[in-house]
């Protein structure tokens, strides 16, 4: 009778899963080599959530000479947004999470779109019709509120199953004639399990979980024929050879069902990786990093403020696993592909996505990058979000990269910069007009400078002095002004100066770049030039109204 009625539900199935199984036969990989997969829905950006995600399921395939391929998750078609899977290709082109298999560059697994492959799920559920392992359930919505109100009354598990799964035996000709009137239905797993017994499994990351047996008879095909997650979880992981499932932790309460549902479908179950979800600090509380709240959440985010992908990709790293910072803070010119990430290393409970820590992150990946390709990048950038800026580092070419190049060579080169757009605002006074805009405004101190000492130390200032006898000079001049030449003299001293040779420096600093703390003096000055000096002076003369 199940073949019949199984052959009455889907006439126009015609193939059995054999013919799926030889289709797709298991791939020719090494045995270590990791499949994985990153199943995003179309609902909307990606958030940065399933970006971790994938960012995941890339690695561990790419460091084990595996697969990863993209899968598009669109079954529910209420929720899938219009350009939605052009915005998932964006997002991951953008932080170059290159799938080797998708429905862009195609594959032997495909279709990779979910919407694609109704024929594939209907013949896996005939079949487990025609085996007694399925039903079509004909109640309505109406009926499963009631279920649901009684069973919270009782407070019982809830959902269909037991006595509840009223039609789980229907024979074929009350089927048929439930069809036949028109009666709306969709088809449910017979469950063979007994929550009595206990279902154990070891999660990559969890570690050992253990759950009662799933007997729910739980929904396998939508009344308009397409699949679950559930069912197309179990039927394309396996035919897509996937080695490790790595998705989101709020997964692991549906194992029991997954592991049933391997089990009658007959497929060998893939290892489950659930990751902690992303969460955010605020005001003190830890939360999920909301779509809703949270601008950083958004992928497109760090392009739009100038957070480097490749930054970010590092802060994901480090996110990844915990051994990951300390080892790229040693690790000069090394990358992302030089470790060697494992899951034990990953984060159980929580994943703190934090804005400060990627800044942080961001400013070492820019200290070891070369002047000019800053530059270039930044331009990149401002053409981008910032015309009128774009313009005027095309103009002053060879000043900024003089200024992006200080302090970069060294064991501690400097960190000031984290985004592209924090290049304006660090070397705003390198250019005269922003110079003049800005002004001293910038300041904080309204403390008061000795412009004639700084108009006397222009004038004994040499372009060609290396730096030490830079600094010679600087304290020689000190000296003759009244400043001791070492703070620790003035501190033994202090009435017999005015100050000490870093007060003189201070001022000099000030005058030329309207702050009391910037990069080092000795090149600020030497890319200027005593002209733009004595520019400057008058400035300065003016804001002191001197
Ligand atoms: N489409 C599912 C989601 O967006 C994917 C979960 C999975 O990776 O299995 O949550």
């Amino acid at each position: 009778m199940n073949e019949k009625i199984a052959d009455f539900l889907f006439p126009n199935i015609d193939k059995t899963p054999d013919y799926y199984e030889k289709m797709y036969p298991k791939r020719n990989l090494s045995d270590d080599a990791m499949v994985t997969r990153f199943g995003p829905s179309p609902t909307g950006f990606v958030h940065m959530g399933s970006l971790f995600g994938s960012f995941c399921d890339y690695i561990f395939a790419k460091q084990s000479g595996g697969v990863f391929y993209l899968r598009i998750e669109d079954t529910d078609q209420k929720r899938s947004i219009e350009n939605g899977i052009d915005g998932i290709f964006n997002d991951l082109d953008a932080f170059e999470i290159v799938p080797d298999e998708s429905a862009r560059v195609g594959g032997d697994y495909g279709p990779y779109i979910q919407s694609e492959r109704t024929e594939i799920y209907q013949t896996y559920v005939k079949d487990l019709i025609r085996r007694g392992l399925a039903y079509p359930c004909f109640l309505t919505e109406e009926e499963i509120k009631e279920i649901k109100e009684e069973q919270e009354i009782l407070k019982t598990k809830l959902g269909i199953y037991g006595h509840y799964a009223t039609d789980r035996d229907l024979s074929f000709d009350e089927i048929k004639e439930k069809i036949d009137n028109g009666e709306e239905y969709v088809i449910r797993l017979k469950s063979p399990g007994n929550p009595d017994k206990t279902i154990k499994i070891i999660d990559c990351i969890k570690g050992k979980i253990k759950f009662p047996e799933h007997n729910i008879d739980t929904i396998l095909l939508k009344k308009d024929g397409t699949p679950t997650y559930h069912l197309a979880h179990a039927i394309d992981d396996h035919l897509m050879h996937t080695t490790h499932v790595i998705r989101g932790d709020e997964w692991v309460s549906s194992i029991p069902l997954h592991v049933q549902l391997f089990e009658v479908l007959g497929f060998e179950r893939p290892e489950y990786a659930h990751t902690a979800p992303i969460t955010k600090k605020d005001n003190g509380n830890i939360r999920k990093l909301s779509k809703r709240k949270d601008p950083e959440a958004k992928v497109s985010y760090y392009e739009e403020v100038g957070i480097p992908i490749d930054a970010v990709k590092l802060y994901l790293a480090t996110i990844l696993n915990s051994n990951f910072e300390e080892w790229y803070l040693n690790n000069q010119d090394k990358s992302i592909d030089d470790f060697t990430f494992t899951f034990d290393k990953m984060s159980v409970g929580g994943t703190l996505f934090d804005l400060d820590k990627l800044n942080n992150i961001s400013k070492t990946y820019f200290s070891r990058k070369k002047a000019e390709d800053i530059y270039e990048e930044t331009v990149g950038y401002c053409e981008k979000f910032d015309k009128s800026y774009a313009e005027v580092l095309k103009d002053n070419k060879d000043l900024m990269i003089a200024f992006l190049n200080i302090e970069k060579d060294g064991p501690r080169p400097r960190k000031d910069i984290a985004k592209y757009s924090d290049v304006k605002n660090e070397f705003s006074y390198a250019v005269d007009f922003m110079f003049e805009e800005e002004n001293y405004s910038k300041l904080d101190s309204s403390k008061d400078y000795d412009i004639d000492m700084l108009e006397r130390y222009i004038d004994i200032y040499n372009i060609n002095d290396s730096k030490d006898e830079w600094f010679n000079r600087v304290k020689e001049f000190s000296i003759n002004e009244g400043y001791s030449p070492n703070v620790k003299e003035y501190k033994n001293n202090p009435d017999k100066y005015k100050g000490h040779v870093g007060d003189v420096c201070e001022a000099i600093r000030v005058m030329t770049t309207g702050r009391d703390k910037s990069p080092d003096l000795y090149e600020i000055l030497r890319i200027l030039g005593k002209d733009k000096l004595r520019y400057r002076l008058e400035l300065f003369r003016k804001y002191l109204n001197k």
